[in-house]
């Protein structure tokens, strides 16, 4: 194992990554997994598993979740002041765009291997 991969592998590790019990079925190396992948500590690229961070997506998407729920909330205040009837129908629209991001954000919660609805 070189220098580069090594270091990766502790840092993985550091990172919560795991050594799993069983070995790599290509090269009977050490496996790891780190974010729910497993990677090959000798044949696969681990430079790459270093770069995957689904902590990081859950992140981004409950930032999302809350930024476009705060705006949910802010359209629909002014919808409810709003006379305007022009005014209202482009905060309806705004309004329809911000719930279908959030219904579409919840559908890939429940069902990642569903097929795209077009
Ligand atoms: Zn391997």
């Amino acid at each position: 194992m070189d220098k580069e991969r090594r270091k990766t592998i502790t840092n993985l590790l550091r990172k919560g990554g795991k050594m799993l019990a069983e070995p790599c079925y290509k090269c009977s190396g050490v496996l790891i997994e780190y974010n729910g992948i497993i990677s090959c500590s000798n044949c696969d690229d681990v430079k790459d598993l270093e770069k995957v961070s689904i902590t990081s997506l859950i992140d981004i998407k409950s930032r999302l979740n809350n930024l476009v729920s705060r705006k949910i909330e802010e359209v629909a205040v002014a919808l409810e002041k709003e006379s305007d009837i022009r005014k209202e129908e482009e905060l309806s629209e705004l309004l329809l765009k911000y719930l279908s991001i959030l219904e579409k954000m919840s559908k890939n919660d429940k069902n990642n291997d569903t097929k795209e609805e077009s």
